[in-house]
């Protein structure tokens, strides 16, 4: 099977980035233990199950020879945005504004896997990954020549920058692969120098228990009171590290549809926020990234954020609102 038409067909489909990799065990293991076992992943129990799984697509997929690894970036006019100014308004991370990016993926991959069919008499087997599996995407998505791993560790692609998703097929078939993409981060420091929290306490080593996005979004307790002015106006996640990268302050903007800010949640009213309901939140949110977090998690972020941004008193009409739909909210929030 021919890899430059796979590519083709994954960008007629509206993928921006196409890209294939052996199915191997990565050389990285060693230092992915090491990060696991300084205690880095925090909370995130699902990054220390099945990590020969993560360490080679192999032990997850058997007959896996290579990995598709497509990129689709939701970057657009309005992310290239500023960020927050006002003092009543909060900051969700950009790939949240919009919908939620699994099934968007998915359908595109089921696609090219449905060409892939069409392509050969040979039989096939695949396994359609986008965030739900354990594998690791990005190092797939280097060694696919997709990008290099910047030192903010996310996947930088000189003409996306860092604002696109994954997703991958794993297939039965050896194609022609693509090399490892070059690193072009050289001196710059600007994403370490920017991390509030010090979280990236080296180049592309992230310590999560101390950033804001794995606070916000992951993290299910209270949040630590040293981190809290550091929050700022965060509700949900953090893009500090990758808007100082100079690879997305000139990253192309296709503006998918997808994914442009639903009414409200591009620098949203941090009043509105904690005045939701648990019927507010399943309807704003319904298809959305941000129902990752629940409405406790909102709620705490926002009362952190109101705190910081002393709009009003924090926050007894929060603390009221957050009792009648999480039980332990109300302890959350005091504590913030
Ligand atoms: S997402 Fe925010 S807190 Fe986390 S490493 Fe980047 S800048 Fe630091
Ligand atoms: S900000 Fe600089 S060091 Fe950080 S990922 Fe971007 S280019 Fe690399």
């Amino acid at each position: 099977m021919n890899s430059d038409r796979i590519k083709a067909h994954a960008l007629s489909l509206g993928f921006h980035l196409a890209g294939i990799a052996p199915a191997i065990r990565f050389t990285e293991a060693d230092t992915y233990r090491a990060w696991l076992a300084m205690g880095y992943a925090g909370e995130m129990s699902y990054l220390v199950h099945n990590v020969e799984k993560r360490l080679d697509c192999r032990v997850l997929f058997p007959p896996a020879r290579s990995v598709i690894v497509c990129g689709l970036s939701y970057h657009s006019s309005i992310s290239a945005a500023a960020p927050v100014t006002s003092p009543e308004r909060g900051w969700i991370s950009r790939y949240a504004w919009g919908d939620d990016y699994h099934a968007v993926v998915k359908h595109k991959l089921l696609a090219l896997l449905e060409f892939l069919r069409h392509e050969t008499s040979a039989t096939i087997e695949a396994k359609v990954c986008v965030d739900t599996v354990p594998l690791l995407e990005r190092l797939h998505g280097y060694y696919a020549g997709l990008g290099w791993i910047g030192k903010n560790g996310a996947l930088i692609n000189q003409r996306y920058g860092s604002w696109f998703f994954l997703g991958e097929i794993l297939l039965n078939l050896d194609l022609e692969y693509d090399s490892p993409a070059v690193e072009h981060c050289g001196n710059c420091t600007l994403c370490l120098d920017a991390c509030p929290t010090v979280a990236l306490v080296a180049p592309r080593t992230l310590d999560a228990r101390r950033c804001l996005s794995y606070l916000s979004i992951e993290f299910k307790g209270a949040i630590p009171k040293e981190l809290h002015s550091a929050f700022g106006k965060t509700v949900f996640g953090c893009d500090r590290c990758q808007e100082v990268c100079p690879w997305n302050q000139r990253a192309e903007a296709p503006g998918q549809p997808e994914f442009l800010p639903r009414e409200g949640l591009y620098q949203p009213d941090l009043r509105w926020l904690s005045s939701l309901s648990a019927d507010d939140f399943r309807k704003i949110f319904n298809n959305s990234p941000i129902m990752r977090t629940n409405l406790q998690g909102i709620l705490r972020n926002t009362a952190i954020a109101i705190s910081n941004t002393q709009i009003c008193q924090p926050p007894l009409p929060l603390i009221k609102a957050s009792v009648s739909c999480a039980a332990n909210a109300a302890a959350i929030i005091r504590k913030a």
